[in-house]
């Protein structure tokens, strides 16, 4: 049976990657037709809204997205558009693959972690209080038992499913004696329904450290909002950047698949965009919604044409436009 999935065609480069996704899955015969709907500047262009309501509806409907990047103005008083459809949503997870692919230039060979961030509350929670007289500005980092429950449960439910050994808690227990300690311990509540799973933690200076010597000892990864948005794309620069990892936005109810990079403008419209990317998360929602089969077919054509410079975008070093390697990509499909 065909499921309908909202699309996001984005900004700057969204529209470019996005057609490549729905070039692929024509191809690869994915039963998922798409409700196109937008965001950002150009709704906010052809409309005056950063967030459609029709989208809002569309989004509660389908309850799976595929969202190309957004471009939120800066200095307009306008809130980030992820952020706000993050909250809206309740999509407390985010959830970032990080693997290393042959063909793909980094650092290291062999990593594969997964980061689970939290997603709605920490220093995102909107709580900043400046005091113009004073000069002093005060930002918050609300950090809540359920909130941090729930995503370390997250984790280890990840963990277990995908029969990781090992779940690494990020805090600043040290410091932050309050919300880093209230992390941890919801780290060492949920460990104890999963006796076979090693919890482990580290103080976030320390992860930095050890991620850039070691990467291949960490398997899934949990941190509140802050760290795990720094230590997302940390772990992105490790495995070849950020035009080839996937991310995803996951609540209970409803799931926003992304690409993790943003809008690069200065390639827009020319047809260079990687939709590496972007094609992953689509893999990662395949996933989601149980197209195993699908998913594992795209992965392979991709993981194929990656192995090919010559097939790749100018960001890894090749010639290939967007349609280009999109095309290489179906060629391995179809064998
Ligand atoms: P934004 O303001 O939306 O964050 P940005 O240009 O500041 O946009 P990115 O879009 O992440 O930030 O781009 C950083 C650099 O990486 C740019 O030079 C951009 O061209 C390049 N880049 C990002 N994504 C891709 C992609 N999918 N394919 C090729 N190059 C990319």
């Amino acid at each position: 049976m065909t499921k309908t999935v909202t699309l996001i065609k984005g900004d700057g480069i969204g529209p470019e990657i996005t057609e490549a996704v729905k070039t692929v899955f024509k191809a690869a015969q994915v039963p998922v037709s798409w409700e196109e709907e937008n965001a950002g500047q150009t709704t906010l262009a052809e409309c005056g809204e950063l967030i459609p309501s029709s989208l809002i509806e569309s989004i509660k409907k389908n309850k799976i997205a595929l969202k190309g990047p957004l471009t939120t103005p800066v200095g307009k008083g306008f809130k980030s558009v992820n952020v706000q459809l993050r909250q809206i949503f309740d999509l407390y997870q985010n959830v970032r693959p990080c693997v290393t692919t042959e063909g793909v230039e980094s650092r290291f060979k062999d990593v594969n972690l997964v980061i689970f961030r939290e997603n709605t509350e920490g220093l995102y929670a909107g709580l900043e209080f400046f005091d113009e007289r004073l000069q002093i500005s005060d930002s918050v980092a609300r950090v809540t038992w359920e909130g941090s429950y729930r995503i370390v449960k997250a984790a280890f439910e990840y963990a277990d499913r995908m029969g990781c050994k090992k779940v690494t808690v990020v805090h600043k227990a040290n410091i932050l004696k309050s919300a880093g300690k209230l992390f941890l311990k919801a780290g060492e509540e949920v460990s104890k329904d999963y006796p076979h799973i090693e919890l482990d933690d580290k103080i976030v200076d320390n992860m930095c450290m050890q991620l850039v010597i070691k990467p291949q000892q960490f398997d899934v990864v949990v941190a509140t909002n802050l760290f795990g948005d720094i230590l997302s794309d940390l772990c992105a620069g490790l495995v070849g950047g950020l035009g080839v990892v996937s991310g995803a936005n996951i609540g209970d109810e409803v799931a926003i698949f992304e690409a993790v990079h943003g809008t690069a403008p200065d390639i827009a419209g020319q047809g260079k965009a990687n939709p590496t990317a972007l094609l992953r998360s689509a893999i990662m929602m395949l996933h989601h919604m149980d197209l195993r089969e699908y998913a594992d077919a795209i992965d392979h054509a991709i993981n194929e044409t990656l192995k090919h410079k010559e097939q790749c975008t100018g960001d890894l070093g090749g010639s290939a436009t967007t349609e280009e390697f999109t095309n290489f990509v179906i060629e391995k499909i179809k064998k």
